[in-house]
Formats: C-alpha cells, structure tokens, sequence
C-alpha cells in the first residue's frame, strides 16, 4: 500500500493496458493501473496532479467495511500469464460457492454480510489453480535440469515462496501463482537443488549458478516479490 497525501493507493500491472489508468472502487480505494515494464517512480507524481478528481471519486463511493476492501476484483496470476476477473454476488438461496465462468471469471456466490467466507472460497480457488498450473512447472523443470524429487506440494506458507524436506518432498507456496515466471523458475531450481545439497553452502549456490548463472538478480528480486500478492493472502 502507498501513501500520498491522505490517499492510499495500490499499484497493479496488467498486460493488456497502454496507458497509466487510475481507478477506484468500493472494495480496493484507489488502484492505480500500469503497463508492463512501466517505471513505478513516476506513479506518486501521476496521484498527486489528479489528487482532486481521486477524492472527489472516492467520495462518491459507498463506503465499506475496511475488511471488504482486501477482496480484490482481479488476480492477476503473473507466472502464468492470466488475468482472472472477481465478482460476489449476493446469494438469493441459503448456497454459498464459487463457480468460473468463460472469459476468467470467478463467480463468488454469497451473503454481504459474510465476507470471510468469499475470502475462504477465493484462498481455496488459488490453492487449486497453484496445485494445477505449479506442480506440472516443477517436473517439467526438474526434467529439464535434471534433477529428481519424492512428490511436490503446495502450501500456503506465510514467509517462504518454498521448501525441500530430507525426503526430497518440495513444497510450493501458492503465492507463487503471481509472481513473474522468471522469479518462479528461480524458485523451482533453488528447491530442486536443495534435494542434492540440504543447505546454503557454497557447494548449493555453485549448483544454483551452474544452471542458472542469472540467479542473483533473481535472487535479490525474490525479497521483495511480495507485493505481487493481493493483501488478502497475505
Ligand atoms: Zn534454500
């Protein structure tokens, strides 16, 4: 979350905008929108100048509850290249579920009144994706680099992007989904290595390097991958 002013406000890449897009909403406040590749520096300036039309906006919102507004209207789930599109709806019967509809559309169905449990529905779609999109990722990598595992999990962990057990079981966290595939990669071969060396010693980072002779950059961007992750699965 960024402060300027009183206004907080997110940042949030998409693929498919050209220009810099400010938006709000009753659920995130101000969102600000960027193209890929864009220099988030500029963002601050960009508030500031629309500072007037931004309060004005927010204003004319229906003012929500602070813990509705950690429910985001999409995911954008970089490692895979997919933007998903969120919506609740009311429910008119006593059912609460999620469905998916054609386009990336998630279909929350619930009471207004009941939030965690949209949130409990959309936490449990992201542990599924992840299981469905990152586990075939880690054997095709593993292949790839030659490398063998027991079995690879995902987990929903609150710190590590991921782990390898002496058993040679790697666990995945599933926040992974939205970060960017060369930072999910790094990951994945940083895992698989520990199934040869079960610690960070420099016999580890050589077998890292070997594979990967990038690796530090990507290393030093993983500390910071976080923000990549909506708040509510944080
Ligand atoms: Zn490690």
């Amino acid at each position: 979350m960024n402060i300027e002013g009183d206004i907080r406000y997110s940042i949030r890449t998409s693929p498919r905008a050209k220009h810099v897009r400010l938006r709000v909403s009753p659920h995130e406040g101000l969102v600000v929108v960027v193209p890929q590749g864009y220099d988030r520096c500029q963002v601050p300036d960009i508030v500031r100048g629309r500072l007037p039309w931004i309060r004005k906006a927010l204003e004319k919102m229906p003012s929500v509850d602070p813990d509705k507004a950690m429910l985001p209207e999409t995911l954008f789930l970089q490692s895979i290249g997919e933007e998903w599109a969120v919506f609740c709806e009311n429910s008119p019967g006593k059912q609460k579920f999620l469905t998916e509809k054609p386009g990336r559309i998630i279909e929350i169905y619930s009471f207004s009144d009941d939030h965690s449990a949209s949130c409990d529905f959309l936490h449990a779609w992201v542990k599924r994706k992840a299981a469905i999109e990152l586990l075939p990722m880690l054997d095709a990598a593993a292949e790839r680099y030659g490398f063998t595992f027991n079995r690879g999990t995902i987990r929903f962990q609150k710190t590590r992007w991921g782990s390898c057990s002496a058993r040679g079981t790697i666990s995945l966290n599933m926040k992974l989904l939205f970060l960017p595939p060369e930072l999910v990669e790094y990951i994945m071969l940083h895992e698989l290595c520990h199934t040869v060396h079960m610690n960070h010693s420099q016999y580890f980072w050589t077998l890292v390097e070997r594979h990967m002779p990038d690796y530090r950059g990507r290393d030093r961007a993983i500390k910071n991958a976080f923000r990549h992750v909506p708040p509510f699965l944080l």
